[in-house]
């Protein structure tokens, strides 16, 4: 399942969990000098929406 994740100042990221994660550490470090925890840049994201054509599960 893809994640989606978008900040206050407009940035997002999109892609598979640890991506998204990763992204998001990176993103808290750079832009806004803060170091974020796996667990909080997890509970930040939200599951994208499946393109129409997705295969359901
Ligand atoms: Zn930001």
């Amino acid at each position: 399942m893809e994640l989606e994740v978008s900040c206050d100042c407009g940035w997002s990221y999109r892609g598979p969990e640890p991506d998204v994660v990763r992204a998001t550490i990176d993103h808290g470090r750079q832009a806004h000098d803060l170091e974020l925890t796996p667990e909080q840049a997890r509970a930040a994201a939200r599951p994208a929406p499946q393109p129409r054509n997705a295969r359901k599960r």
